[in-house]
């Protein structure tokens, strides 16, 4: 496994690995999934299927669904597989009789299964629920190719602290950050005026707010581009997604608010670029296809064949953009406010959406009270005092939990309180 973390930029420290230094990469290296079931999952499990020579499979982990874990576990003769629901351990049991996978559940199994020795882990549990079994992975300086944004979200810098400490390696595998990461090595820290991310816009990019406010479950589940989780896709509908990420770009790059821009681009087709002092402006592109980034860390510090489609921009014609609107989404603006309040602040932001969005697919909010839900959490968590930094991944629990509940005693007002 390779060593110490990188430094990247001059002396600004992160445990992102800006510079291509080539690792001596082992011949075979191991892998583990965390959430191995999801979209995510299913994409990386896609490319170690592709490539069985080079990469051989630690740990496999998944919510509930024993059936689907104990298939994968069994194709890839993973070593171990942990389903996070306890009263699922018997059917995962059941269906790895006959070979010698080992089996767990429970919180403490999906931690352990980060814990185990491979040399590179996804983490891509949705929410909250993940940050634990990410810290595992990274307390061991492990590589970890991070598609879960809410461990930034809820807990940054204390996660990147700890990443930096352990000698981990974070592997940006949300695509946005993806290309930032892909981009920021064309020049240094001194050199960089801003970043940008782009965002699809969602399915209500041109809609009225009045039709927004009103926008039902199967709408705000039709994403123009990308197939993903039930969740990230209401949160691109809201631009929370696009919230979210520019709160993990700042994490992960040691970035300030300034200099993060959004800019909608409904093709999907560029995913970041970096602004760097000459005002060049460096992008990476490519199909709207999550097995791209998750290849590029995958095969970092080289580059592993991908089966994605080949990217014709002929046939695509235009690439368009527009300046994200702050008004009709107004997740995007509590995004940045919640980052430069800090303090916990994101932690509460990332919280108060995910009990939203919760209550949006119950039926009991409209898709407009999602945003002021959010809102009204932020700003009760502000008034009561309660901002103070994050030391602890206990710390950014106990903010998570309580700006949950704070979040479910402020929903039947919201949810009465018509626009
Ligand atoms: P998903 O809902 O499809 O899959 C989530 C996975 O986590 C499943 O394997 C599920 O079994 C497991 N899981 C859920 N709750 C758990 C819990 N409490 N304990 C243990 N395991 C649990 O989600 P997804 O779309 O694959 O997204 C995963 C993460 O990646 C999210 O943080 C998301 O924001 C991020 N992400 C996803 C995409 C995408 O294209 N899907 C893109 C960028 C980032
Ligand atoms: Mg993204």
């Amino acid at each position: 496994m390779a060593s110490a973390a990188v430094l990247w930029f001059g002396e600004q420290m992160s445990a992102v690995p800006l510079r291509n230094n080539k690792a001596a990469a082992s011949a075979i290296r191991t892998v583990t999934v965390l959430g191995a079931t999801g979209s995510i999952g299913d994409s990386t499990m896609d490319l170690l299927r592709g490539a069985r020579d080079r990469f051989r499979v630690e740990a496999l982990t998944a919510n509930g669904n024993a059936q689907a874990l104990a298939k994968l576990a069994r194709e890839f003769n993973a070593r171990f597989a942990a389903v996070a629901d306890p009263s699922k351990l018997s059917e995962l049991k059941e269906a790895l009789a006959g070979t010698r996978i080992e089996c767990a559940a429970g919180e403490s199994a999906i931690i352990e299964a980060a814990a185990r020795p491979a040399d590179w882990v996804m983490a891509a549990v949705s929410g909250a629920a993940g940050l634990k079994p990410a810290l595992a992975a990274v307390d061991r300086g492990a590589s970890v190719a991070l598609a879960n944004k809410e461990c930034l979200v809820c807990a940054g810098d204390f996660f990147m602290q700890r990443a930096q400490t352990a000698g981990a390696r974070i592997l940006p595998a949300d695509s946005e950050h993806n290309a930032l990461f892909q981009a920021l090595s064309s020049g240094n820290r001194e050199e960089l005026v801003r970043v940008i991310i782009t965002a699809s816009g969602g399915p209500f990019r041109t809609w009225a707010p009045a039709d927004i406010e009103q926008a039902t479950l199967e709408q705000a589940l039709k994403h123009p581009n990308w197939s993903m989780g039930q969740k990230i896709t209401i949160d691109s509908a809201s631009m929370m997604n696009k919230g979210l990420e520019v709160i993990e770009a700042s994490y992960l790059f040691a970035l300030t608010p300034d200099q993060i821009d959004v800019l909608v681009h409904p093709q999907s087709i560029i995913h970041g670029m970096v602004e760097f002092s000459d005002r060049s402006v460096v992008a990476q592109l490519g199909t709207p296809d999550m097995r791209i980034p998750i290849a590029h860390c995958l095969g970092w510090p080289d580059r592993i064949v991908g089966p994605s489609a080949k990217l014709d921009l002929a046939k695509i014609g235009q690439l368009t953009f527009e300046a994200p609107d702050f008004e009709r989404f107004p997740g995007l603006r509590l995004a940045y406010e919640s980052l430069r309040t800090g303090r916990g602040a994101t932690t509460v932001y990332n919280a108060a959406n995910e009990v939203a969005v919760a209550a949006f697919i119950a039926g009991k909010i409209r898709f407009g009270a999602i945003a002021r839900l959010v809102e009204a959490t932020l700003n009760d968590w502000i008034r009561s005092g309660n901002l103070a930094p994050l030391t602890s991944a206990d710390d950014a629990i106990s903010v998570d939990h309580n700006a949950r509940n704070r979040a479910a005693s402020l929903l039947p007002q919201i949810a009465r309180k018509a626009s």
